[in-house]
């Protein structure tokens, strides 16, 4: 969990690679469906672009049907869902179901005025990587270091929707982290964001490996 530029697309990839679980990450997961141009990626298309959060129906519905479809034995590594309470929950019960707990939620903290910096200048590719001209440039500029793609910036992250996107988290997300230190049962991991990459990384993998 984090704020959008915390950097938890980029560590959660680090750390599949590290620990072999599947990474699920639902921004990912509705990108795709609306680039399919279904009547449901329409749909998501509306509150992604306006920096909203999708309501929590299409968000756990499509998500649940991931988390079973995924039934990966290394586990799962959950990346922008859940992002609320009402999500939270849901997830709950689906794990509960499932006799498969949360081991940890890592939560990933970033200075808001570093984020739209942070942001603007992120470039992606089609693979899941993710780069930023000043803070994590490619090798090549405009170039996948991973896959030789060509590198675009997502459709939402403009500073007007990064805005829209940081209040929606603040208002909706930030309880989540309330909600899971008030249940008392799982491992809350935070790390420092602000520092760079690697450093997150070294930090992570560390608390992880003793989680
Ligand atoms: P992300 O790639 O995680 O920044 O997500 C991009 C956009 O997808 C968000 O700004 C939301 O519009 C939508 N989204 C992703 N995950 C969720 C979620 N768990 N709940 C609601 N909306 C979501």
């Amino acid at each position: 969990m984090g704020p959008p530029g915390a950097g938890k697309g980029t560590q959660a990839k680090r750390l599949v690679e590290a620990f072999g679980m599947t990474h699920l990450s639902s921004g990912d997961i509705f990108r795709a469906e609306k680039a399919s141009g279904s009547a449901r990626g329409k749909k998501l298309a509306e509150y992604m672009d306006a920096g909203a959060l999708v309501p929590d129906e299409v968000v756990v519905s499509m998500m649940a049907d991931a988390i079973t479809r995924a039934n990966s034995q290394a586990g799962l590594m959950l990346d922008g869902f859940p992002r609320t309470t009402a999500q939270a929950q849901a997830l709950d019960k689906q794990l509960v179901a499932a006799k498969a707990p949360l081991d940890a939620v890592v939560v990933i903290t970033a200075p808001s005025e570093a984020i739209v910096e942070r942001i603007t200048g992120r470039r992606v590719c089609s693979c899941g990587q993710a780069y930023h001209g000043k803070f994590l440039p490619p090798k090549k500029a405009g170039v996948c270091d991973a896959c030789g793609s060509a590198l675009s910036q997502r459709a939402d992250d403009t500073e007007k929707v990064v805005r829209d996107r940081l209040t929606a988290y603040n208002r909706q997300t930030e309880p989540v982290i309330a909600y899971y230190r008030a249940c008392g049962r799982v491992r809350m991991i935070e790390v420092d964001g602000a520092k760079a990459p690697d450093a997150v990384t070294a930090d992570l993998m560390r608390a992880l490996k003793g989680a």
